[in-house]
């Protein structure tokens, strides 16, 4: 299976001011990019020919596993971004993020510290546990939930990569911005 870079449902420019027509260009188009290229060109050969990203992160070590897992985080994590994002989810998803951390603002509040506190590079996620509880974990390098068997609801890309060229080392402002652009309505679809 040939893997490609999926589409931006957005313009490079529209999540001006939180992220820059510029990290986007080497984010998405780079960084992302990269990680694509790589991964065609190491399972060629391989039993991971043909296999989805899915069973890639399940079942593959080194670099075939960093790099699919790569792609699907960084797919995920761009297709959950929205110029018209922000705010706070209604409905079943709103509900249980109640339910599971008392308020939506205690569950940005843990997820912001998640973020704030990962050492090194890697992913803050929300997952959902088999018995459908909400829960916040923190992945390092190219860790994906779905290898622990968990269920992916949002992600937040903590590597440098992703903010340095707008924040610097201001990391708290990256996470303040990403509350402003997270496309609640898109993330209450995958719940
Ligand atoms: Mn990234």
């Amino acid at each position: 299976m040939n893997h490609t870079l999926p589409p931006l449902k957005f313009g490079p420019k529209d999540l001006e001011p939180h992220i820059s027509e510029r990290s986007i260009e080497f984010h998405y188009g780079k960084h992302h990019q990269a990680y694509v290229n790589n991964l065609n060109k190491l399972i060629e050969g391989t039993k991971f020919e043909q296999a989805s990203l899915e069973d890639i992160i399940r079942d593959a070590e080194g670099g075939i596993f960093n790099n699919g897992a790569q792609v699907w985080n960084h797919s995920f994590y761009f297709s959950s971004l929205s110029p018209a994002g922000g705010g706070k989810p209604k409905g079943i998803l709103g509900n249980a993020l109640e339910r599971d951390f008392n308020s939506f603002s205690e569950f940005q509040e843990q997820f912001s510290i998640a973020a704030n506190t990962l050492f090194g590079s890697g992913w803050v996620w929300l997952v959902m546990e088999s018995q459908g509880k909400l829960k916040i974990i923190q992945e390092s390098n190219a860790g994906n939930p779905i290898r622990g068997g968990l269920v992916p609801i949002l992600t937040c890309d903590i590597w440098e990569h992703a903010y340095y060229l707008d924040y610097q080392n201001r990391r708290p402002d990256y996470i303040k911005s990403f509350w402003e652009i997270v496309d609640w309505d898109i993330i209450a679809e995958r719940f």
